[in-house]
């Protein structure tokens, strides 16, 4: 969001009101900006100096947050296939332009944590293959594991069903018999069941714990919290 814009415009983009909505808002005086009253929609105002009823505005400066996906939903705006992730989110945010979206996906049922932002630029950059963020995944499998699958998915040449090029090398750590920690730095379609499948393993849980410099740590599931960018 650049820093001065127009007063109207940011309590739209911010899911208040819809444009003109917005405007009888303003002109009603209910809106202040560096704790004067400003009645001009088209004035340009720095976000995070604006009060709406004497209160502060909700995220002026855009959102990044971690949400603790629980198991059951969705990871897209569309809730033909199941609850929404967005629906654990406040409801205003939808409304806002540019709507935050997730930063990569997870299965419908997987766990743990999804980052979820309105910086488009940021999300191309946590995604984009050629990025590399590595993302740490608690899997737990049908079967004891078979420790010499550390070496295999280090050794960067496991070739997924379908797929032409091998993964790059993955670190797992075997936490216990039948759980270990992957941390992977693709983000192919399904990619941690997939090498484990191609292993004869299937996977029974998959929780992420950690994609790039974010953890999950002890947010509970369902909740939310903001997450510094950097
Ligand atoms: N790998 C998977 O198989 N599923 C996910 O949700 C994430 C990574």
């Amino acid at each position: 969001m650049p820093n001065l814009i127009r007063l109207d415009r940011l309590l739209a983009n911010l899911g208040y009101a819809s444009r003109s909505e917005a405007i009888s808002i303003i002109r009603s005086g209910r809106v202040s900006h560096d704790h004067r009253v400003v009645r001009d929609p088209s004035e340009r105002v720095s976000p995070a100096a604006v009060l709406l009823d004497d209160e502060a505005l909700d995220h002026p400066l855009g959102v990044f947050v971690a949400v603790h996906k629980p198991a059951g939903y969705v990871c897209s705006h569309d809730d033909r296939d199941g609850q929404t992730v967005f629906s654990l989110l406040p409801r205003q945010w939808l409304d806002r332009t540019p709507r935050p979206e997730a930063v990569g996906r997870l299965d419908k049922d997987a766990t743990g944590l999804l980052l979820v932002t309105d910086d488009h630029v940021l999300i191309h950059r946590l995604t984009s293959p050629k990025q590399h963020v590595d993302k740490t995944y608690l899997v737990t499998l049908d079967r004891p594991l078979d420790p010499a699958l550390v070496d295999v998915f280090a050794a960067g040449d496991l070739l997924l069903r379908g797929d032409t090029a091998p993964c790059l090398p993955a670190s797992l750590v075997v936490v216990a018999d039948n759980q270990a920690e992957l941390t992977i730095t693709e983000g192919r379609y399904h990619q941690v069941k997939r090498m484990f499948a191609a292993c004869g393993y299937h996977v029974e849980a998959l929780h992420r714990l950690r994609v790039g410099a974010w953890k999950l740590e002890d947010l509970p599931a369902g909740l939310w919290r903001d997450a510094p960018k950097d």
